[in-house]
């Protein structure tokens, strides 16, 4: 049973990875207040026992420990300044959201002149991470606070320390730009071998056993382009963030990006023209369908 410091949390943003880190939170034994303005989102946070509140104001009236799974920076801190008010001082904010670096130590230090503090654990693993309890996490912040809340986090995942505020968001979008850019060419790849004559299901055996693999050969491609259901549940204009903020931290810190920008430039392309709620697995057939443009051209 959780310490009574953590008791309860409250937990503002019930989508795709919301709802099932809840549910491990309440399996675990804590109450969670939870919000979400879409309807159907309150529905499943119920269905896996949240106590629901009407607003993320009066989440931050009941809690002491309050978690952020929102799209992005600037919803986090719309958020963050409607509750700021109401968070008692001492009380903890985790943003666990692919947020954007610079502006997450800024928010802390907003927060701070408030006498609330802050950590960033955004996490990578997808739905299915969010659903085994298996997210990697990447927190950021002072090791006292972290250490607050690990036996929170440590019920969503394996908590890994990145460094000072906001060092996890930015190693997450650094780990979001390799798996863009991974995606993206092995969607280029898998094209071209079809075009030759290869296999799609040869062509994954071959690079799983050698040096091309990655997360896009062994679970990608396999579980949701070739069978064409494109459901992983990470839409593909949350991966383009997740790339434009990396890119955008490689211009901060001088350092040279070119494959980042090339590949962040394809990824918006492909943003344009595809539905807005996109999983980010289409850009394989994104890719796939360039191929046939190229070829009528
Ligand atoms: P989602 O779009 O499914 O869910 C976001 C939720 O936030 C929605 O239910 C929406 O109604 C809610 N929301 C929007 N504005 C709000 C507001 N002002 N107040 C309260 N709630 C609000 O997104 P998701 O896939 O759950 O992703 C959440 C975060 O986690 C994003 O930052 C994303 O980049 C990151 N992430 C997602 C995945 C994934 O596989 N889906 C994996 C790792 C990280």
């Amino acid at each position: 049973m959780p310490s009574d410091i953590t008791a309860v949390i409250g937990f503002v943003g019930l989508g795709n990875m919301g709802v099932p880190m809840v549910a491990h939170l309440t399996a675990a034994g804590f109450t969670v207040v939870a919000y979400d303005p879409a309807p159907a989102a309150r529905e499943r946070a119920l269905e896996v026992g949240a106590v629901l509140a009407s607003s993320a104001v009066e989440v931050a009236d009941r809690v002491d420990t309050m978690i952020l799974m929102l799209p992005n920076s600037q919803i986090v801190a719309s958020v963050v300044e409607e509750v700021m008010d109401h968070l008692k001082r001492g009380a903890l904010v985790i943003d666990m959201s692919s947020s954007e670096p610079l502006r997450t130590k800024e928010l802390a230090n907003t927060l701070a002149e408030h006498g609330i503090r802050m950590i960033d654990a955004p996490v990578s693993g997808g739905v299915t991470g969010a659903t085994a309890a298996r997210l990697t996490i990447m927190v950021g912040g002072d090791s006292s606070v972290v250490d607050e809340a690990t036996p929170v986090l440590a019920t969503l995942g394996r908590v890994v320390r990145a460094g000072e505020i906001g060092a996890g968001h930015a190693v997450k979008a650094l780990n979001n730009l390799l798996s863009a850019t991974h995606l993206l060419i092995t969607a280029e790849a898998m094209t071209a071998g079809e075009r030759f004559g290869l296999e799609p299901l040869v062509m994954l055996d071959i690079f799983n056993g050698s040096s091309g693999r990655s997360g896009s050969t062994e679970n990608k491609f396999p579980n949701f382009v070739l069978p064409a259901t494109f459901d992983s549940g990470f839409g593909l204009r949350l991966m383009l963030k997740d790339m434009l903020i990396a890119t955008q931290l490689e211009e901060q810190v001088g350092s040279v990006g070119t494959l980042s920008t090339s590949a962040a430039r394809i990824w918006s392309r492909a943003a344009d023209e595809l539905d807005p709620d996109a999983d980010h697995t289409r850009i394989a057939e994104w890719v796939d369908h360039q191929r046939g443009v190229s070829q009528q051209q």
